[in-house]
């Protein structure tokens, strides 16, 4: 029997990274996953990737920053395989720069990205969860708890999820329905989302600041384990995989406690 046997889990950003492995890992312990992301070349990898190993997995194209594709998602997911009652919040962007540099564009659009998303996403799990109750995740990060240089806007995004993931346990206990609603701290995994957010950075500079940058030896490519060597006690990145267990355990009923807080996995980086 696995550990979330028989529920349905809608799973956002999908297409790569921990929310690849989140689905994967939920598939694996029998859930039947409805895996979103606006990758759908990533999403066709992790229908594959689940279905080799025989779990129940629907696609869809979703932007998570606009609203009326919530209520398509959970209808179509409904349509599939029934009411679902795990939601992972995954989705997310890094934009990075300097705040002297940073454009009300650029700061709008890690918002949207990263709590709008979990806003949007949690508000629709929360009407259709009432009754059968149900669990929602929201992947924040340990730049959620402390303040990084060059991250202000991912730091603030990051903030805001862990405390309206506060805010949304605290009022489904209130209200008497059976939903818990936590957040997970990921320290630094190694996924694309640091190369991207290279890219994205250069993306927004002026030829001379974008060529400065990627010059340096190894800026395009970036070892995203030599980075972690020198920031956690742990001496290494941590894997999606690790994060997609922690995710699982508080999907499941194993977690039936546990709401309203936030779980920090970064090798204990943040414990100094
Ligand atoms: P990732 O590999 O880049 O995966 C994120 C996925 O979300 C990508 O497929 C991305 O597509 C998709 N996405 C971006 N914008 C979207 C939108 N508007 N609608 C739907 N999907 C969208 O990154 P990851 O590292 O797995 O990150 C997953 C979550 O963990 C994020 O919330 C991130 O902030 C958080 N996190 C990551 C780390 C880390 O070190 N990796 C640490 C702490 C927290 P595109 O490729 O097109 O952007």
């Amino acid at each position: 029997m696995g550990l979330v046997e028989g529920r349905i889990a809608v799973v956002t950003g999908a297409g790569s990274g921990i929310g690849r492995a989140a689905a994967e890992a939920l598939a694996r312990e029998g859930a039947a996953v409805v895996a979103t992301d606006i990758d759908d070349d990533g999403l066709k990898a992790t229908a594959a990737s689940i279905q080799g190993a025989g779990g129940k997995v629907l696609t869809l194209h979703q932007d998570v920053t606009d609203e009326a594709a919530w209520d398509q998602v959970f209808e179509a997911a409904e349509a599939e395989f029934g009411t679902p009652s795990v939601l992972v919040n995954n989705a997310g962007i890094a934009i990075a720069g300097a705040i002297t540099d940073y454009s009300l564009a650029d700061w709008q659009k890690q918002m949207a990205v990263n709590v709008d998303s979990v806003f949007l996403g949690t508000r629709a799990a929360m009407r259709r969860m009432q009754e059968k109750g149900g669990s929602i995740v929201n992947i924040s990060s340990v730049a959620g708890l402390r303040g990084a240089a060059g991250a202000s806007a991912y730091c603030t995004s990051k903030g805001a999820v862990r405390l309206f993931t506060k805010a949304a346990a605290v009022e489904c206990g209130q209200m008497g329905w059976p939903i818990r609603v936590n957040s997970v701290h990921p320290g630094i995994i190694d996924t694309p989302i640091w190369q991207k957010s290279i890219t994205r950075m250069t993306e927004t500079m002026n030829a001379d600041q974008a060529a400065a940058l990627t010059a340096h030896s190894g800026a395009n490519q970036l070892d995203v384990n030599a980075i972690a060597a020198g920031n956690t006690p742990m001496v290494r990145a941590g894997r999606p995989e690790e994060v997609a267990d922690l995710i699982v355990f508080l999907a499941s009923d194993r977690a039936s406690y546990i709401s309203g807080q936030e779980h920090v996995i970064d090798g204990a980086m943040t414990a100094r």
